[in-house]
């Protein structure tokens, strides 16, 4: 299933602000994103809104536990808010409102 998480951050931990920020949200979101061969997760892409302070991640995941559990593995939880979404493609989404309408 693909998960939309959104990170968002306050501006006062904003990894913009220097060295001292950005190097453990750099570490954390490297971890996150690598892939390793015993994870459930895996990250299909990214995307950062930078004077919004968020940070999107589509990850392909079995269930949101696993998002979870990889986020506090990697420390995330520790340094931003993190919001999991269920996204299907937009197709998909067309497809499923027909068949409810018909
Ligand atoms: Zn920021």
């Amino acid at each position: 299933m693909l998960h939309m998480v959104v990170h968002t951050h306050d501006p006062q931990d904003c990894p913009f602000r220097g060295k001292d920020a950005a190097e453990p949200m750099i570490a954390a979101l490297e971890s996150f994103v690598a892939p390793t061969p015993d994870r459930k997760i895996e990250v299909r892409g990214s995307w950062a809104s930078r004077g919004a302070h968020e940070i999107f991640l589509l990850v392909e995941a079995p269930d949101a536990h696993a998002i979870e559990d990889a986020l506090l593995a990697s420390g995330l939880v520790a340094r931003s808010h993190s919001r999991v979404l269920p996204v299907v493609l937009l197709a998909d989404a067309l497809r499923t409102m027909s068949a409810a309408s018909a």
